[in-house]
């Protein structure tokens, strides 16, 4: 085995054993993306596969008359168009940044050859692929079931959980887009959540959150949803293989 000094945030790229991350490491192009940056739009090809390091990216619905919602969200756990490994296909969801990060991507076709060369990868994305479709099926029920207040603190919880501080910079437009609502829909319940101490806004408009609060108002999807697929990465994905840092180096491609 030999010993390699590439450093990684990626939750499925750290769990692979050297051998299998270099068959994938000359092919990566590092990236950022700052918040708003669309990473694929729906009917676009799945042509590149991302590996997110850090920030947060949410895979939207877009209906006939313009309305969106978001049915899951995705970190430094998973990986973005991993679906591409069942072959040339089109996305059916907008993949739009909502927290600024890095990514390590690689394209569509380099990313099989190594998936169809490496058991380890392929075990890796499965894993993945499984923890993706829980997320999936879990939220479009929330969506039907579950009322807006619960949603919301749901869904800030779970952009919560992958930035490093209490921060989330995001917009109530983004928010609004998120949830399928109207915007005067979200200026109301975070006007809530802000009477609950739940959240406070600083001089930048951006959402200071307190967890344990949001916690309280969070329909029961949040903390479900977070141990399945907790308990599915601790039992199937081994120790990291790569020790976990930022991501440093410098970047290629940037997406604005
Ligand atoms: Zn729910």
């Amino acid at each position: 085995m030999t010993a390699h000094s590439t450093r990684v945030g990626n939750r499925l790229l750290a769990a692979l054993p050297p051998e299998d991350f270099g068959l994938l490491t000359p092919h990566f192009q590092k990236v950022s993306f700052e918040p708003d940056a669309v990473l694929v739009r729906s009917g676009d090809e799945l042509d590149q596969v991302y590996f997110p390091h850090s920030g947060a990216v949410t895979f939207m619905v877009e209906m006939p008359d313009g309305q969106t919602v978001a049915n899951t969200l995705l970190g430094r756990e998973g990986a973005l168009a991993s679906f591409s490994v069942l072959g040339p296909s089109r996305s059916s969801v907008t993949a739009i940044v909502r927290v600024g990060g890095t990514a390590s991507r690689i394209a569509a076709p380099k990313f099989r050859l190594a998936y169809a060369r490496s058991a380890a990868i392929r075990h890796v994305v499965q894993v993945h692929v499984r923890a993706l479709l829980l997320q999936l099926q879990h939220v479009a029920a929330c969506n039907a079931l579950h009322q807006v207040e619960g949603r919301l603190a749901r869904w800030l919880l779970q952009l919560h959980d992958r930035v490093p501080d209490d921060v989330l910079p995001l917009t109530q437009e983004a928010l609004a887009q998120l949830l399928g609502v109207r915007r005067t829909t979200v200026t109301l319940t975070m006007n809530k959540f802000r009477a609950a101490g739940a959240i406070r806004t600083d001089r930048r408009g951006f959402i200071e959150v307190n967890r344990t609060r949001l916690n309280g108002i969070a329909c029961e999807c949040y903390a479900v949803m977070e141990r399945r697929i907790d308990r599915m990465y601790c039992h199937e994905l081994s120790e990291p293989q790569v020790a976990l840092a930022p991501f440093q180096e410098s970047f290629t491609v940037a997406f604005r």
